[in-house]
């Protein structure tokens, strides 16, 4: 079948690949329908490889997708021929213990979509377990269907953040996943969400959703966050930006007690003032993907409560995968998600 592929760093071909899998009696077949290009597909295409994972052999890429169910096995119920839906990208060992604990995001023998040595899933069809397989709503479409991957990110942040009605929070980066953050700080029940970067047209977008927009080129961000919580911080902060100059004061626009979330992922490792934290007996989280989050990323979407159809910003066919790769390495400053369509 036809497939993206990663030969080595900065080469990519479409190429016809021998990825026909059976169907096994808990999984279904799937033909792609749209795949949403990651910072991390991206990362892979530039520079081969993400810390200790190493492209060394050809290597589909392609994690954040959606099709239809064209096949099921034989103990599937759940699930039928014609089903629109999403995938979950990362496949636990189901008898591992981080998965009889609860986190199988953990669990160190997951196979994740496009992380070497493992193929992605930007293709024709592919063969998924039924039980990370998730049936989208009629009112949601392919492209918001491959949303669900990015948005339960920031679902797992605000769940790890235990965010309480009325909070007010602050998200630092205003990129897909500070996007996805913020909709989910709110949907959580945030009242005030406070979003920071350096790129003017993508904090327009986070205004135009009724976010409060920092531009800290021109802005203090310390001074807009006392204006907005009467001088006391915000209860949540969100790191989504990975920048170490971020991560550095990361601690003086919050509140006393209140809780801090690590989810952008910094290059090298970079400084984290302790005492800062101490100071105001900061509580500190980070994530890793997210864990059964899915069925809710959905229900959001389906119920309207939260809406990323706006996120969805270029769109290019497979034929030009190739071209959406290249775009995706220097959008335009107000694109957040490229998608591929495979038809
Ligand atoms: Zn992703």
């Amino acid at each position: 079948m036809k497939a993206l592929v990663l030969k080595e760093k900065n080469s990519l071909a479409i190429l016809d690949m021998p990825l026909e899998e059976k169907t096994g009696l808990d999984d279904v077949k799937i033909k792609i329908h749209t795949v949403g290009i990651c910072g991390s597909d991206v990362h892979y295409f530039e520079f081969g490889k993400i810390g200790n994972f190493v492209v060394n052999a050809p290597m589909v890429l392609g994690h954040e997708a959606s099709g239809t169910i064209i096949e099921v096995g034989r103990n599937v119920r759940a699930l039928k021929a014609g089903d629109r839906v999403c995938m979950e990208p990362g496949i636990p060992d189901l008898h591992s213990r981080a998965t009889l604990e609860g986190l199988y995001n953990l669990d160190p023998a997951v196979r994740f979509w496009a992380t070497p040595p493992i193929h992605g899933c930007l293709r024709e069809t592919v063969v998924h377990p039924a039980m990370f397989t998730f049936k989208l709503p009629d009112n949601v479409s392919y492209a918001e269907g491959a949303m669900v991957e990015p948005l339960s990110v920031g679902l797992q942040a605000a769940k790890k953040a235990a965010v309480k009605p009325g909070d007010t929070a602050l998200v630092c980066g205003c990129g897909t996943i500070g996007l996805v953050t913020a909709l989910a700080a709110r949907a959580a029940g945030c009242s005030k969400v406070i979003i920071s970067d350096v790129i003017q047209p993508k904090l327009e977008l986070a205004a135009e959703y009724g976010f409060i927009p920092v531009n800290i080129k021109t802005q203090k961000l310390a001074e807009v966050v006392a204006q907005e919580t009467g001088g006391w911080g915000v209860d949540v902060i969100f790191e989504a930006s990975g920048s170490a100059a971020a991560i550095a004061n990361i601690f003086e626009p919050l509140c006393p007690g209140g809780r801090v979330v690590f989810i952008g992922m910094p290059v090298n490792p970079v400084p984290v003032d302790i005492v800062a934290a101490q100071a105001k007996e900061a509580r500190m989280e980070t994530i890793f993907r997210y864990a059964h989050i899915y069925p809710r990323a959905i229900a959001l979407l389906g119920s309207g409560s939260i809406d990323v159809k706006p996120l969805i910003t270029d769109r290019y066919k497979f034929a030009d995968a190739i071209k959406a790769y290249e775009y995706a390495v220097k959008p335009r400053p107000q694109s957040v998600k490229v998608v591929i369509e495979m038809e």
